[in-house]
């Protein structure tokens, strides 16, 4: 496996790849990896020639009050669990690398890719602002440098996955998106890397996530397709005192429409705040079993 740092390393190792026509698969990280990670890797590693994993706290998609200074950073982790995962390449390139002096102040970086309103302005999108310019800015680039025959999206960040695939329609981009189920834990929190800031304390109130969209779920399977009376089953489950809701949506699962009768193409949303932590989960109402 080799670890690159540079744009021009990555791009000159996969032309040779490319020169003996094997199939590149991408799984954009930004590390501090976990099993749900893994799950993309494997995946990768099934579907194609070569595997690249990106490595890359992406700067941009940040807010300035967010947590992009403390996010946890991993490498040489992640670069074990990657060697025994057989990946190929490791790109973790500096945000220098990628944006040159700064994105802000000079000159180097001026362009970026910015999906549709629509998808956007709603869901993480309304309290995140920007931060999905700076997600379809950064997986163009790196689309661009890696050229990828197939890319590797987890449906824990659905939202996220749903406006790459619009962006790569959109705009024509040579690569198909393979989308990954969300991995949980044993008592069912999706997994994340945000999840090393929970206490043993807050791990147990964020259940509140799964617990709503799973039993929004069986109502919906027991044939309550109303969304008024599906979001009241969630408000009866919640303990305000411990959890915040941010957001608890049915939307279209192609265009994130708003729904108000659930049907087989609705994504149920949520978004909680626990323990001073984010956390984000969601289903699919047509998903069997
Ligand atoms: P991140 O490092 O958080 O940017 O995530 C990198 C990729 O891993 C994204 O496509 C995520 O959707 C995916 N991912 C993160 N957590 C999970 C999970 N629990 N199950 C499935 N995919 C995940």
């Amino acid at each position: 496996m080799l670890l690159i740092h540079t744009i021009e390393d990555v791009r000159a190792q996969i032309k040779s790849w490319k020169k003996d026509g094997l199939t590149v698969g991408l799984v954009p990280t930004m590390g501090a990896l976990h099993a749900g990670h893994m799950s993309l890797i494997n995946k990768c590693t099934e579907r194609c020639d070569k595997t690249v994993v990106s490595i890359f706290v992406n700067p941009i998609q940040f807010g300035p009050s967010e947590d992009f200074d403390q996010y946890p950073r991993t490498l040489e982790a992640d670069a074990k669990l990657c060697k025994k995962a057989g990946v190929d390449i490791i790109f973790a390139p500096t945000p220098k690398e990628m944006y040159g002096e700064g994105h802000i102040l000079s000159n180097d970086f001026l362009t970026y890719v910015v999906p549709p309103f629509f998808y956007s302005n709603k869901l993480c999108g309304k309290t995140r602002v920007g931060h999905f310019d700076g997600v379809c800015t950064v997986v163009n680039k790196l689309f661009n440098i890696v050229q990828p025959n197939f890319a590797f999206f987890g449906e824990k960040d659905r939202q996220q996955l749903i406006i790459l695939k619009k962006m790569v329609k959109d705009l024509n981009i040579p690569v198909t998106i393979v989308p990954c189920p969300i991995v949980r834990d044993e008592n069912g929190l999706a997994l994340s890397s945000r999840n090393k800031y929970l206490s043993q304390k807050s791990k147990k109130d964020a259940l509140v996530l799964n617990k709503i969209l799973f039993n929004i779920k069986s109502c919906y399977d027991n044939g309550i397709t109303d969304v008024r009376a599906l979001t009241e089953t969630a408000y009866s489950i919640m303990n305000f005192q411990r959890q915040s809701l941010e957001y608890l949506e049915f939307r279209d699962q192609d265009t994130l429409e708003e729904k108000l009768t659930a049907d087989d193409n609705t994504i149920v949303f949520i978004a909680v705040k626990v323990g001073g932590v984010r956390l984000i989960d969601n289903i699919a109402l047509g998903m069997i079993g």
